[in-house]
């Protein structure tokens, strides 16, 4: 029996429009938790209530103080991991055309993915509540929270809070692009957060291949999975470029 990662690269080989979906898992090896699964935030926050738009609005202090000064941290110095660039190695390769990403923490694009679609917003800008002027989230004074804007109005990072809508543009081009794929990697998500947890079935509605790349089972995983990889996106990712490369120097 040819072995899943061979099966995998044998896939993408003849792969002419393959979209990768990915989410926080993708970014765990370079050193940022994820919400949900082991060392996840959950286990600590419940992030439903914590990075609910209600929660901020009523408190803003708090949020920023559980939540939105540690992703700064942790942003300000994260850097791709091999499953990112995996992940831009498939798309020089004229493989991959589109990454739809959940996460908000600008490693795809840091990678050399060119058309990233940020499905839940992205962490590198703030916006002021009272005069919408964007701010630089690098450029942001921690010492008292929550941080202001010259104005006085409190900043807010530009990703999407849970109660919030998904910017109408990405879910719209994620939605064409996940029915237009043949391929669909669906990377280190866990699937439960609607409607990025869609475009897997939208894609394979349409005839998309599914392969899945998780340490953990997920709802996709026996359902619409055509070949689920058990395994961190950062080992899986070097050893399934590697196959890819044999099979497409061999003529
Ligand atoms: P999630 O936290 O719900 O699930 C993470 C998934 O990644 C799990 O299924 C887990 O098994 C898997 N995983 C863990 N380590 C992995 C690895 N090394 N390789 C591959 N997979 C691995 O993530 P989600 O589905 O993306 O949903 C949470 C939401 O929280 C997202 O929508 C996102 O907006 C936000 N978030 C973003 C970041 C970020 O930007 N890096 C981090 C945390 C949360
Ligand atoms: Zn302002």
């Amino acid at each position: 029996m040819i072995q899943p990662i061979e099966h995998a690269a044998e896939i993408l080989s003849t792969a002419r429009r393959a979209v990768a979906l990915t989410g926080a898992g993708i970014s765990v090896e370079s050193g940022i938790p994820p919400f949900r699964g082991k060392g996840g935030l959950w286990e600590k926050i419940d992030p439903m209530k914590v990075a609910h738009i209600d929660a901020f609005l009523k408190d803003p202090e708090t949020v920023w103080k559980l939540l939105i000064k540690d992703m700064k941290r942790l942003l300000d110095t994260a850097r791709p991991n091999p499953g990112h660039s995996g992940l831009a190695d498939l798309e020089r390769l004229g493989i991959l055309k589109t990454v739809i990403t959940q996460n908000v923490d600008g490693l795809h694009q840091m990678a050399g993915n060119s058309d990233v679609i940020e499905f839940h917003g992205n962490f590198a800008w703030q916006s002021c509540l009272d005069c919408n002027r964007s701010i630089e989230t690098s450029q942001v004074d921690l010492t008292t929270l929550p941080p202001r804007c010259s104005c006085g109005g409190i900043l807010r990072p530009d990703c999407v809070f849970f109660g919030e809508l998904i910017p109408q543009k990405a879910l719209i081009r994620s939605q064409q692009v996940s029915a237009a794929c043949d391929v669909m990697l669906v990377i280190g998500t866990s699937a439960m957060v609607q409607p990025a947890a869609t475009m897997p079935f939208i894609a394979k509605d349409n005839g998309a291949f599914i392969i899945e790349i998780n340490p953990e089972a997920t709802p996709l995983t026996s359902r619409i999975s055509n070949l689920p990889l058990l395994g961190d996106a950062g080992s899986i990712m070097p050893r399934l470029l590697k196959a890819l490369r044999r099979r497409l120097a061999t003529p």
